[in-house]
């Protein structure tokens, strides 16, 4: 039977790289939803919409022409055919994005068009990992699985600054700070991703290695 895996979390959880590896483990296909929010603010960009203009952001996530693979190994995205995986990733977008995501159409949208997704997946093959914001609580509350990866501000801001900078000494943390707080305060009004809704499993990753974030995952899989 095909199973669907629902993981949230806040950006420095781990929640993109220990999704992939449970997708790569179990045979599922995998999406990024985020990656769907920032290629949608990518394109607005691209074509000059005022990212606070609410209607036209709107009507432009439908009509939006977005290609994502959901190959765990080779998530890509792509928008009219061009490849944009790396220009989704800029500090620029991570820091408008929240124009996107706090638009009620385009979370209609994208709602939709992540459960198409998640509906091709189980059809033709053995499941899905779905990870984002609001994946256990709003996109798929009824999965067979639902996660939510937490981890203490320290050890985000750790991991953050070590994606960024490769460094996780203290001007490297304080340089990431503004951006990983602003960032939860701008996305708190679109999910609640510190506390699991009922029915939800938590895991502190804070104090787990990679590694062990993976087989926390997969021992709440298997139980
Ligand atoms: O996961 P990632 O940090 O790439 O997500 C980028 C942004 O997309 C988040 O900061 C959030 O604003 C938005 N997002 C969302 N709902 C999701 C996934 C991401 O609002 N399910």
């Amino acid at each position: 039977n095909p199973i669907t895996i629902a993981i949230d979390g806040p950006s420095g959880s781990g929640k993109s790289s220990v999704s992939k590896e449970v997708a790569r483990r179990l045979g599922l296909a995998y999406l990024d939803t985020g990656a769907m929010y920032r290629a949608l603010t990518w394109w607005c960009l691209d074509r000059g919409i005022d990212l606070t203009d609410a209607e036209a952001v709107s009507w432009a996530a439908q009509g939006f022409p977005l290609q994502i693979s959901t190959d765990p190994d080779r998530p890509t995205v792509q928008v009219d055919g061009r490849d944009i995986s790396a220009d989704i990733r800029t500090t620029d977008i991570s820091e408008q994005v929240f124009h996107v995501a706090t638009n009620l159409g385009v979370r209609a949208s994208l709602r939709d068009q992540q459960r198409q997704v998640i509906a091709h997946a189980r059809r033709d093959g053995a499941g899905i990992v779905v990870e984002g914001r609001d994946i256990t609580t709003v996109i798929a509350p009824d999965a067979e699985h639902r996660v939510l990866l937490t981890a203490s501000e320290q050890a985000r801001l750790a991991r953050r600054a070590r994606e960024l900078f490769e460094t996780d000494d203290a001007g490297a943390i304080e340089a990431t700070r503004a951006q990983v707080v602003g960032r939860d305060a701008a996305d708190s009004t679109v999910s609640a991703f510190f506390e699991p809704a009922p029915g939800v499993v938590g895991i502190d990753t804070s104090e787990l290695t990679f590694a062990q974030s993976v087989a926390a995952v997969l021992d709440t899989v298997a139980a």
